[in-house]
């Protein structure tokens, strides 16, 4: 789990997402399945006292490490979001 404060913070998860091109489906608003090279995990982004929190279940992301599993579906999230905000 880490708090997301800036894209920059992530972007080396962005990267490697793109290049990775994980498959992300969505469970729920805030809940997404991204598949890996081996195995599938779940991420979740929510706000939490005005933070945004996001936590994957891979074992870069149960150490606080921004895994490109997270960045793949930060991605989607901020898209859902802002479309379903209007
Ligand atoms: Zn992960």
């Amino acid at each position: 789990m880490f708090i997301l404060k800036s894209q920059q913070q992530i972007e080396k998860a962005i990267n490697r997402a793109k290049a990775i091109r994980p498959r992300v489906s969505v469970k729920a608003l805030g809940r997404y399945s991204v598949e890996g090279h081996a195995a599938t995990y779940t991420v979740t982004c929510e706000r939490r006292n005005g933070q945004k929190v996001v936590d994957c279940s891979c074992p870069a992301g149960q150490h606080g490490t921004p895994c490109y599993h997270s960045a793949a579906a930060v991605g989607l999230h901020i898209c859902l979001a802002e479309q379903t905000s209007h």
